[in-house]
């Protein structure tokens, strides 16, 4: 939309250039014209599809994941049940569902939905409206208590910084000005502060590399952990990502299925990056929570007994329907699909036995992914 466009122009004009975070808040978040702020994404006639849009046995799982880990928390009532970015509420949907199979916990949880769109608001409030849930705008307004939280391709959204190798320091990349009013990608001054916030294998990437780092997302993993270690509970992040950091841009624009220039029309086309699951997971350890993960989205599901539960659903399914389950499942668990690069990480209260579907052999229990 123009309007966005020009918004941000003139900030740019008033205040100097902007972070790649800075742009990124403003085109998804500007509370006239930022992307989240005007429409509902979601879905085949929108932007993107996630994986709870997909199949049914995404959710229904998670639903049964968080059953077991309320019992293992010990049953406490009541219990927050948080989803961070909730997209249409289908995920909670069908979480909700499953989590019936053991009546306690559905009558035990409170639900609160962490969502900055208004319209993705209403839509949760209608699907949802049996749960009557509460809606905060950031996760900080979460009420303290023992806890639940899910959140699935949440900290691909949030804001990333992109730092540049100059000649001898790193420099911040930045969104500016060309003489023509356009907006460009530019670089600030290198500076030695910058340097130090590339992580350290990273640091002698030859000039021109961009390295992206996401300090939302870890402060948000922080916020989280610490909220662990006051209270017993789990948190389920699921994404797309890297394990071990690495260099180059991913920051992407979105439109109707199809990549989009990241700076040309700001507000009208999704941006995201994939999520530096090392950081994540390194900031929730020092925060005080267990850390499981990440795992391979496949693997987690497959662990997690989808194969069986998509038989359950097929039995009294007609042939399209069944057809139409054993392709999405397929979609969320094959390696070449979305099983490989969507990642599954855990967070717990320290002491816990491992949550289902983390459970790894005894051998391999010690290592920790490399940064
Ligand atoms: N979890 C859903 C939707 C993913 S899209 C699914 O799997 O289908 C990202 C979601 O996060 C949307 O609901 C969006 O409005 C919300 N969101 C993005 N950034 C946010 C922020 N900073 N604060 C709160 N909600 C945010």
């Amino acid at each position: 939309m123009p309007g966005l466009k020009d918004k941000i122009a003139r900030r740019v004009r008033a205040e100097g250039p902007l972070s790649v975070a800075a742009f990124m808040a403003m085109a998804l978040h500007d509370p006239e014209a930022g992307y989240y702020a005007r429409r509902n994404p979601l879905g085949g006639a929108g932007d993107f599809i996630t994986a709870p849009e997909i199949s049914q046995v995404f959710g229904e799982l998670i639903g049964l994941w968080c059953a077991d880990l309320w019992q293992r928390i010990g049953h406490p009532d009541p219990v927050l049940l948080v989803e961070l970015g909730p997209g249409r509420g289908v995920l909670m949907q069908d979480l909700l569902r499953a989590a019936a199979a053991v009546p306690d916990f559905r009558r035990a949880l409170r639900l609160y939905l962490v969502e900055a769109s208004a319209v993705l608001r209403s839509e949760q409030g209608h699907r949802l409206a049996a749960a009557e849930p509460y809606f905060v705008a950031d996760f900080a307004d979460v009420p303290p208590g023992p806890i639940l939280l899910v959140a699935n391709e949440f900290l691909d959204a949030l804001p990333i910084r992109q730092l540049v190798r100059g000649r001898t320091e790193w420099a911040e990349r930045i969104v500016a000005l060309d003489p023509a009013d356009n907006l460009v990608f530019a670089e600030g001054p290198e500076s030695p502060w910058l340097s130090l916030l590339v992580p350290p294998p990273l640091r002698g990437s030859p000039p021109g590399t961009i390295v992206e780092i996401g300090p939302a997302a870890a402060a948000l993993a922080g916020a989280i952990a610490e909220r662990l270690t006051d209270a017993p509970g789990a948190a389920l992040l699921i994404d797309y990502g890297y394990i071990t950091v690495t260099p180059g841009p991913t920051l992407s624009a979105i439109t109707g299925h199809r990549r989009a220039d990241i700076l040309e029309a700001p507000g009208e086309a999704d941006l995201s990056a994939h999520v530096d699951f090392a950081g994540v997971a390194e900031a929730a350890r020092a925060a005080g929570a267990a850390v499981y993960g990440p795992m391979p989205q496949g693997s987690f599901l497959n662990a997690l007994g989808a194969a069986a539960r998509l038989d359950r659903l097929k039995a009294s399914a007609d042939p399209a329907q069944r057809t139409a389950l054993d392709g999405g499942l397929t979609r969320l668990i094959d390696p070449g699909e979305m099983g490989n690069l969507f990642k599954a990480l855990a967070l717990t209260s320290p002491g816990l036995p491992a949550p289902a579907g983390f459970a790894v052999p005894p051998s391999l229990s010690g290592q920790q992914p490399p940064r």
